[in-house]
């Protein structure tokens, strides 16, 4: 018994790491000590990544693929090196898999506008889940619209989990695409991908993993998920703005068209014929943000280094320890009690609209998200408008916790709804 404990134990000290590398997480906010619980929407970044982008703007930069002379070439070696360290990071087949973009959101268009343009037609079905955020639901609506294809949406439970029984009952031979979230940044919910993939693949149907709010916070696995696509940010897993991977099965990369036209992603171009060249440099076109890229490759060497077992270790006691004491505060509702949850606590005060809580609680130096967090169809599925969402991160502690609920009674106080 002694033993399972022990070997569940986080072997890191996450305090030293959280004020060794987040000087941030040291400032005052509104007078009070801020308390971070919006890494949801953008994490913090450590002080190894901030360096990292320095020394490029200061003393490595120049454009990528382009010039013969050295400068230009060790700012290729340094982004094209990222490529590398995400394949390793996700288990990717080959770095040929791996399409830098601007972001999930960017990586869901580029699938949308190039494999939906090359396989949907008229009543083709594309299925997605009733907890997509909007960047996996309105580039489906728009290739939906061009083509003829038809979208269904698969259910939502009572508790926040995908309903499995409904998703099988809408697979058929129509249908072409599953876009799936893996982590939903509204419920928390910790989505079945390796099972949804599997009963997809029997109706013949590709599979787009939206892994946005998963790959910050647990080990993934893109061969053993075995989905087609896999999109995430940068700028969620303590690396910049601005960038994000775009995973692909090459069988698929190799036969989809270009998106976007431009330099770098040709082979050769005249004005009687353009020739492309290969995948992943063919979806790449123009200058790209070369720091950002860097800076993916210098988180991911960070978030390795720690160990994303033992983080995910870590944000489990964290989120179970904020659990357990906001369901003792009375008046409050959790939004969503998922089988399996990560990193985010979404809640409603019966009494209070999610934005007072949010003012109330920045006022306390504790920043929360509030609104509809971009899933407005799952807000509808359960009735709300907004909720007030606490997502934590590696470097979050039971004292945040603590803040975060105390900012809580504080609003009912304020509020005077007992
Ligand atoms: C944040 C997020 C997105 C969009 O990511 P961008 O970085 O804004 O492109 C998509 N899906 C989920 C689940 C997200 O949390």
């Amino acid at each position: 018994m002694k033993e399972a404990v022990q070997s569940i134990a986080t072997t890191v000290d996450f305090n030293r790491i959280r004020s060794r590398d987040f000087p941030i997480l040291e400032r005052e906010v509104n007078g009070k000590p801020l308390v971070y619980l919006d890494n949801a929407a953008s994490s913090q970044m450590p002080r190894q990544v901030a360096d990292r982008l320095d020394r490029y703007h200061r003393m490595e930069h120049a454009n990528v693929h382009r010039g013969i002379h050295t400068l230009s070439q060790e700012a290729t070696d340094a982004y094209e090196a990222t490529r590398e360290k995400v394949k390793t990071f996700i288990n990717a087949g080959s770095t040929d898999e791996i399409i830098y973009t601007t972001g999930t959101t960017d990586s869901i268009n580029l699938v949308a506008n190039s494999f939906g343009r090359l396989k949907f037609g008229k009543d083709d079905e594309i299925i997605l889940s009733q907890m997509e955020h909007h960047a996996n639901i309105v580039p489906w609506q728009m290739i939906a619209e061009q083509t003829g294809a038809v979208i269904k949406v698969i259910p939502v439970t009572d508790r926040g989990d995908i309903d499995m029984q409904a998703y099988k009952e809408l697979l058929s031979d129509k249908t072409k695409l599953v876009a799936v979230v893996h982590v939903s940044n509204a419920l928390g919910t910790v989505n079945p991908v390796r099972e949804i993939t599997e009963m997809a693949r029997q109706h013949g149907a590709a599979v787009l993993i939206d892994g946005a709010q998963a790959v910050p916070h647990q080990t993934v696995d893109v061969q053993e998920i075995d989905c087609d696509f896999y999109a995430f940010s940068a700028h969620k897993m303590c690396g910049p703005t601005g960038f994000g991977i775009l995973y692909g099965k090459k069988e698929h990369l190799d036969a989809m068209p270009p998106y976007r036209g431009g330099g770098d992603m040709i082979d050769k171009v005249t004005f009687e014929k353009t020739t492309y060249n290969i995948a992943p440099f063919k979806f790449e076109a123009g200058t790209p943000p070369i720091a950002a890229g860097i800076g993916l490759g210098a988180a991911i060497d960070y978030l390795q280094e720690i160990g994303m077992d033992q983080i995910a270790l870590r944000e489990q006691q964290v989120v179970d320890y904020a659990l357990s004491k906001i369901r003792d505060i009375n008046g409050i509702r959790l939004f969503g009690e998922p089988e399996k949850r990560a990193s985010a606590i979404a809640f409603v005060f019966d009494q209070i609209h999610a934005h007072d809580v949010g003012t109330i609680l920045d006022k306390q130096g504790v920043a929360v998200r509030t609104g509809h967090h971009c899933a407005q169809p799952i807000l509808e599925r359960f009735g709300e408008s907004a909720t007030t969402r606490a997502s934590f991160s590696f470097y979050n502690n039971e004292e945040d916790a603590d803040r975060l609920v105390e900012g809580l009674n504080y609003v009912k106080e304020f509020f005077q709804t007992d």
